[in-house]
């Protein structure tokens, strides 16, 4: 059996598409933009690469694009202050300070100091309470992805197995959280956890956000199940270059399971155009703009 591979590039592209054409009607309601608040601290390659690609697609679907660029040798106060600002600044919309942060800054003092209904990373503790109590707020956009494309390929995920490897604030909780809001049956696993392939076979759906390239191998899965993959490892492909991979065994288990996500092109693009879907409900709400809870 071959399995159905999700593509998350054509996903990405709907959903930007969707958000496109959502953006007129805040412009002619709100006589503004929406946009995305991005701040950069520091010159950390990837990240300036990261909010350059936010930046791009930001304005690609319409919407304004700001990106402030502090100095490594930024402090914690002088972060808080701005962020501060830009809470109080009615035409900012959405706020996301691009992590990691130089080592003299709190990152969770900066999370906590956004406000929430600005958080359009979902990483704020109200946001994450939000999600948990089930309660309307942002969810971390990774995970919110991952839960998008499985019900498109899936339909209803009610009374599935679920199961989660990795249980990090920003991908395996949250993830766990949006699968228990559609009543799957959901295990969350970690590296303390003992015989995970014995626990993964039980899966309808499996997520893995380890971080380990090619860690799942295809006698852990269930036929049939659906695989998402949410690690990005980059690996030696030997004369001295390299490949990205995923935390699943890509080829053997696409011989086992239903449909799984490949990498690249799966999980990560979708996680831009849901950052984007943030941003421009963020504007909507705080605009008082009304927006209908199926619209996107
Ligand atoms: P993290 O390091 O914060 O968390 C990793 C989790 O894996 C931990 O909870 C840990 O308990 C678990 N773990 C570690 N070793 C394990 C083992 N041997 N068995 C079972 N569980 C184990 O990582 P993260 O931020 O959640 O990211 C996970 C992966 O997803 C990384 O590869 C990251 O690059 C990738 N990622 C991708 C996107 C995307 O847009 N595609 C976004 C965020 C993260």
């Amino acid at each position: 059996m071959s399995a159905t591979i999700i593509d998350g590039k054509a996903a990405a592209q709907d959903l930007r598409a969707r958000i496109a054409a959502l953006v007129p009607d805040f412009v002619t309601a709100a006589g503004r933009k929406p946009g995305l608040t991005v701040v950069l601290v520091g010159e950390d390659p990837a990240s300036a690469v990261y909010v350059r690609s936010k930046g791009v697609a930001t304005e690609a679907a319409g919407m304004k694009s700001d990106t402030i660029r502090l100095p490594a040798e930024t402090t914690q106060d002088e972060l808080l202050d701005l962020v501060r600002a830009l809470n109080a600044d009615d035409s900012v919309d959405g706020i996301l300070v691009q992590l990691p942060l130089p080592k003299q800054i709190d990152e969770n003092a900066v999370i906590a100091a956004i406000d929430p209904d600005k958080d359009v990373d979902g990483f704020h503790p109200v946001n994450a309470g939000r999600l948990a109590t089930g309660l309307p707020g942002f969810v971390p956009c990774t995970p919110l992805g991952c839960l998008m494309m499985l019900k498109t390929q899936l339909g209803t995920l009610a009374g599935r197995e679920a199961v989660v490897i990795g249980r990090s604030n920003i991908v395996g909780k949250p993830m766990a959280q949006l699968l228990l809001g559609e009543s799957c049956t959901v295990t969350i696993a970690h590296s303390k956890t003992r015989d995970l392939p014995a626990v993964v076979r039980r899966a309808d759906i499996v997520v893995a956000a380890v971080g380990r390239p090619e860690m799942v191998q295809a006698d852990w899965i269930k036929p049939g199940a659906t695989v998402i993959d949410v690690g990005i490892n980059r690996i030696d492909a030997g004369e001295g270059k390299t490949r990205l991979v995923g935390d699943v065994a890509f080829d053997a288990v696409s011989q086992v399971a239903g449909a799984i996500t490949p990498v690249p092109g799966g999980v990560g693009p979708m996680t831009i155009a849901v950052l984007l879907r943030n941003a421009l409900v963020a504007a909507y709400r705080n605009a008082g703009v009304p927006l209908a809870p199926d619209a996107i």
